[in-house]
């Protein structure tokens, strides 16, 4: 069947820059599970998915906007390691929740970590690159009704 709205989707990829480097690949026999049309990929890999069938090759190239966003330009914030939980080791790479002032739920990325402080950013990692994916579509199902109750994929590659 063709990828639509509530497919579940199986993919192998492999995800390069401009200059051709690798940022990210699916290992072999473990492709990517994922609910088509419900955000759980960047837009534009999602977009060009939609009515590809399995054996089909897709090659996208999505811009920022289309991926994980342009930079902010916004310099890293300064969280002293104080305010922080002390029961979860901080560490470089992770992604914490937080809360702004007004209320607001944000996501932000850890940049680096001193004694002191920990550096966030609220740009993700691959925040103003453009992606290049190279995907082949390995199955096609439609979601479960538990699934689509749950807004997740069950099974192998899925949640639970
Ligand atoms: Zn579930």
């Amino acid at each position: 069947m063709k990828i639509g709205h509530n497919s579940v989707v199986a993919f192998d990829y492999t995800l390069t820059n401009d200059t051709g480097e690798v940022l990210d690949k699916s290992e072999p026999g473990e492709p990517l599970v994922y609910l088509h049309g419900h955000e759980q990929i960047v837009p534009g890999l999602e977009a060009a998915l939609a009515g590809k069938e399995p054996g089909e090759r897709v090659v996208a190239i999505v811009s920022p906007v289309d991926g994980y966003g342009e930079k902010s330009g916004d310099p890293d914030m300064q969280v002293p390691v104080s305010a922080l939980p002390q029961d979860v080791t901080i560490e470089e790479g992770m992604v914490l929740d937080a809360q702004s002032p007004d209320g607001e739920q944000v996501t932000l990325w850890v940049t680096q970590v001193t004694t002191e402080h920990v550096h966030v950013t609220p740009d993700h990692p691959l925040a103003g690159v453009t992606l290049h994916f190279d995907v082949t579509v390995k199955d096609v199902r439609e979601a479960t009704k538990d699934e689509l109750s749950h807004g997740h994929v069950h099974g192998p590659g899925g949640a639970h």
